[in-house]
């Protein structure tokens, strides 16, 4: 069974429908890269897929669960779903380790002392445990995003969901942002990401989504987009 089916999903916003009859099935350890142009309803369809957005028909299962369904399912969603902002909303007066922590004491009972070595080992694996004292407005822009994902990893997600994760930083600090996605890429999480960056998709997408007026209008490998004369 698909991890993520989204089945006739419509959504509007008062009189104007963002969502026209979206389908999907996501495989576990698939690496979706979804383009298309501004206002095309990217983000708002991976916002529906961990709930920070509600649909007004269709459905979608995330892992067995009915996002349709009541707050439990979305409580449950929340900690399998971990989410990547273009902006990086880490709390700017806590410290680097204590904005990994929170979640995982508050939603998952873990104590503080499992907590911060799960923050720990997190911060490892985006390369900044040297960082991890330090308060948000120390870091560059790169290395805040590079915690918040560390941040989305500290609740065990089985699906991440990236909204324009680059969007917002310097050129230069791009790469360091990518890299750490494409190693989340072969450890084989299960990836959903909104970006304008073409090379990302063609070496890292197992499928590239193109959406326009709030429709998915094709679908297929990287190689049938961007190699092809
Ligand atoms: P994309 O990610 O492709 O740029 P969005 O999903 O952000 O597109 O937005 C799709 C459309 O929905 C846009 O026209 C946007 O203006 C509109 N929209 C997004 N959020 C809201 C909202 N909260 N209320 C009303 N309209 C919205
Ligand atoms: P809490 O009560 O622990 O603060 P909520 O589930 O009410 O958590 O979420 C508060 C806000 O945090 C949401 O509106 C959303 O912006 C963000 N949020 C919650 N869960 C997630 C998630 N899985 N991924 C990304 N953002 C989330």
């Amino acid at each position: 069974a698909p991890i993520i089916r989204l089945q006739g999903v419509e959504k509007w916003y008062g009189n104007f429908q963002v969502l026209t009859d979206i389908n999907l099935d996501v495989r576990a350890g698939e690496r979706i890269v979804i383009c298309g142009p501004s206002g095309s309803g990217k983000s708002t369809m991976i916002r529906c897929i961990n709930r920070l957005e509600a649909i007004q028909k269709g459905q979608i299962t995330v892992d067995g669960t009915d996002l349709t369904g009541d707050s439990k399912a979305i409580d449950t969603i929340r900690k399998e779903v971990g989410m990547v902002f273009q902006q990086f909303n880490l709390f700017p007066h806590l410290t680097i380790v204590e904005n990994c922590m929170l979640a995982p004491m508050r939603s998952r009972g873990l104590s503080k002392a499992e907590a911060q070595e799960r923050a720990m080992h997190y911060l490892t694996r985006v390369r900044i445990p040297d960082q991890a004292h330090k308060y948000p407005s120390q870091l560059s822009g790169g290395q805040q995003q590079r915690v918040a994902i560390a941040r989305a990893l500290c609740m065990a997600p089985k699906i991440m969901l990236f909204d324009e994760p680059t969007s917002a930083l310097d050129p230069e600090m791009v790469k360091e942002v990518l890299d750490t996605m494409i190693g989340l890429a072969e450890d084989g999480m299960t990836m959903l990401c909104v970006t304008h960056e073409m090379g990302f998709a063609r070496s890292v997408a197992d499928r590239v989504i193109f959406m326009a007026d709030g429709k998915i209008i094709e679908q297929g490998p990287p190689a049938a987009f961007f190699d092809n004369p």
